[in-house]
């Protein structure tokens, strides 16, 4: 697999400089930006592994670019060189500060710079094996923990919404006793991908562990999250997995109280589960906080 680096510049002739070696040397797949706020958005669609980083451009610096790279889950695991001409002390100072990864002042040797960029895929490896779930490739248990930690932050500090939405498969011991554990395997992977093309971008979606997943939705009220988790329900029921056909979900759905701890949060996301379960699986019960 090639190495995706994104190359952000404001000097085209740097962008095609950088990319002439890129290609020359082979296994790298370079994609471009003149600025911080193109390069948010070119990082957004492709996710590269390595950014190349200029830092003085117009419209958004690199600095204020690497902030919000940072900042944004999404993003923030990508690997960031920083690259340009300011090679003062204080400045390098200023971009590790901010979050980049490593420095190069130009003019650089290009054996260098791409020798720094395997080193930087290497690390952004090991980054996305602590972030990301194995089989599905959702976010695992420990992102949704800070993700949590941060979005309720969020959310008492703006009076905003948050829900979280807690799925499990109903009788999936069955599918593995009947099947093979191998096409459990495929069945997480499938569901996975079907949550994770029902949420919006803003949303998280997550494996809690075995067959449960978990949807964080910041900015989302219970009715919202409601209709949300009914809609995934019934894209569940109506499809047909490979190999072992139709298959039903439970969700439990609810939001946190003012000043609830997260034990005793999670503890009633759970027992609305529970209670989705005893109700006869495949369904939604939603439970307000205090209930
Ligand atoms: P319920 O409707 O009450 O949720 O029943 P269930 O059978 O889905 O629930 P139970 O908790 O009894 O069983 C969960 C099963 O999920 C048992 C376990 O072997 C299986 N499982 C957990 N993790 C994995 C995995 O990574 N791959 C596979 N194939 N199976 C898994
Ligand atoms: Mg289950
Ligand atoms: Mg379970």
């Amino acid at each position: 697999m090639s190495i995706k680096v994104l190359i952000v510049d404001d000097n085209a002739g740097v962008r095609r400089m950088i990319r002439t070696h890129l290609d020359i040397a082979g296994g790298y797949e370079a994609h471009e930006a003149e600025n911080g706020e193109h390069c948010l958005k070119v990082a957004a669609e492709v996710r590269p592994d390595v950014i190349l980083l200029d830092i003085m451009m117009p419209i958004m610096d690199g600095m204020e670019a690497c902030r919000r790279l940072r900042d944004d889950p999404f993003t923030a695991s990508i690997y960031i060189i920083m690259l340009t001409a300011k090679a003062k002390v204080e400045d390098r100072v200023e971009g590790l500060d901010t979050g980049a990864d490593d420095y190069l002042a130009k003019p650089f040797a290009p054996d260098e710079l791409l020798a720094r960029i395997r080193r930087g895929n290497k690390i952004v490896d090991d980054r996305r094996i602590a972030l990301f779930d194995q089989l599905t490739g959702l976010y695992n248990r420990r992102s949704f923990d800070s993700f949590f930690e941060k979005e309720l932050a969020r959310s008492n500090r703006y009076d905003s919404h948050l829900s979280v939405i807690l799925v499990d498969i109903d009788h999936f011991k069955n599918v593995n006793d009947t099947y093979g554990h191998p096409v459990g395997d495929e069945v997480l992977k499938v569901l996975a991908q079907i949550l994770q093309d029902s949420i919006r971008s803003s949303d998280f979606a997550c494996r809690w562990g075995g067959e449960e997943f978990v949807i964080l939705m910041p900015e989302t009220n219970l009715e919202a999250a409601k209709k949300k988790a009914e809609l995934v329900r019934q894209v569940v029921a109506d499809f047909s997995f490979p190999k072992v056909g139709h298959l039903t979900v439970s969700f439990g759905v609810s939001y946190p109280g003012k000043d609830e701890f997260a034990k005793d949060f999670f503890e009633r996301v759970d027992r609305a589960l529970y209670k989705a379960k005893d109700e006869g699986r495949n369904r939604v019960v939603a439970l307000l906080p205090g209930e």
